[in-house]
């Protein structure tokens, strides 16, 4: 297996930047997934790693070897598509052989083709054609066939799109299986930040191009780079607010004009008196009573019942601010002023020139 690395790349088609500087690396066997919004470069990043493009700038390396030279076929990339680009007119084992064609023997490949059949769970399946499957069964097909192979690094470009909730979540479990048995190192495109979180060692937040930040699934959960990368991932509260008083680590700002002051911590020098910034915290991390450190009062627009849990919507001097309610009674029908508090350790803050400031846990 391969450890990549792309150092500055940049891609450009004509006026259009398609990619801007990208610079990240995953490991051998690591499972990195690129997400953000369509048109953000992400297809192009994987191509460029295909070696079906080249950069206008910058480097891709493996195992710190360039490969800019080296045609697609050179590099052993597997690659699976959101529309599985099986060949209609082949049954599922002419699919997974495809790409066994240069192997000799055809003993040897009859072989292979029943190990990747065993791998995806297609025994049985072998001799119908892909428009005799279901969207899952091809999409298995078109994942043994880019194995078949043994490629050192693989490819996936947004491979569960095209079906449906319960199945995505489903085969996304099995490719994370099917990876870590293989250790394989892997990329994964995706424009969905929860299967991000869900599938990934690693996840780069792309936007415009550009990559916001890389790190583990709680890091870019926890400790966003960026104003983009906490709106984009998972369902922050993103509010502006303004800073009050700095006193070492310990900072109070206003959320509502002289409404109350909020108290967070921050590493020391990050922030000054009358700065505006903007404060993240997560839904599931606010209470909708006055039991924690920071509290507030907000009126109540409107509670959407989920199952298994509920959104309640407020409004905070003009701001939104979304509160899970998990287990909780929540506030009563009707009930238009609430009481809420959450903890100064669950606030976030973001500074306008998109430098993160961690909050000390705990404090
Ligand atoms: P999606 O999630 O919609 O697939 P993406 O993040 O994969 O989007 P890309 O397909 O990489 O985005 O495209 C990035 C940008 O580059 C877009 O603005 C796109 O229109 C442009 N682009 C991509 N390929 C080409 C091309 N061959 N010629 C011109 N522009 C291109």
């Amino acid at each position: 297996m391969v450890e990549v690395r792309l150092e500055g790349v940049t891609k450009r088609f004509g006026e259009v930047t398609a990619v801007e500087g990208a610079s990240f690396s995953v490991g051998e066997g690591g499972f990195l997934t690129l997400v953000g919004p369509s048109g953000c470069g992400k297809t192009t990043i994987l191509r460029l790693i295909a070696g079906f493009d080249r950069p206008d700038e910058g480097e891709i390396l493996f195992d710190g070897r360039s490969v800019l030279q080296e045609p697609p076929e050179a590099r052993r990339v597997g690659m699976v598509f959101q529309n599985y680009a099986l060949f209609p007119h082949m049954t599922v084992a002419g699919n997974i052989a495809y790409g066994l064609r240069s192997w000799r023997g055809q003993e040897r490949q009859q072989r292979r083709v029943k190990e990747l059949l065993e791998l995806v769970g297609l025994e049985g399946l072998e001799h119908r054609s892909p428009g005799e499957l279901s969207a899952g069964q091809r999409q298995r097909a078109a994942l043994a066939r880019a194995l078949a192979p043994e490629p050192r690094l693989l490819l996936l470009d947004e491979p569960l799109s095209a079906l449906d909730a319960k199945l995505r979540e489903r085969l996304r479990l099995e490719i994370r299986r099917l990876q870590r048995q293989l250790g394989i190192t892997t990329i994964y495109v995706t424009h969905d930040q929860e299967e991000a979180l869900a599938i990934s060692d690693l996840v780069a937040v792309m936007n415009s191009g550009r990559i916001e930040q890389v790190g583990s699934p709680k890091e870019v959960y926890h400790r966003p780079a960026t104003e983009f990368v906490a709106s984009f991932i998972g369902r922050g509260n993103l509010l502006e607010g303004k800073v009050s008083s700095v006193n070492g680590e310990r900072v109070e700002l206003w959320l509502i004009p002289s409404g109350p002051k909020i108290s967070v911590r921050v590493a020391a020098g990050t922030v000054q008196s009358g700065q505006e910034v903007k404060l993240l915290i997560r839904p599931e991390r606010i209470r909708l009573d006055g039991s924690l450190e920071n509290k507030l009062r907000g009126r109540l627009k409107g509670i959407e019942f989920l199952g298994d849990s509920s959104w309640a919507y407020l409004d905070l001097g003009g701001q939104e601010l979304r509160v899970k309610l998990e287990e909780a009674p929540g506030p009563a029908e009707g009930q238009e002023v609430v009481e809420l508090s959450f903890a100064s350790s669950d606030c976030y803050l973001i500074l306008p020139r998109g430098a993160g400031s961690a909050p000390e846990r705990g404090g």
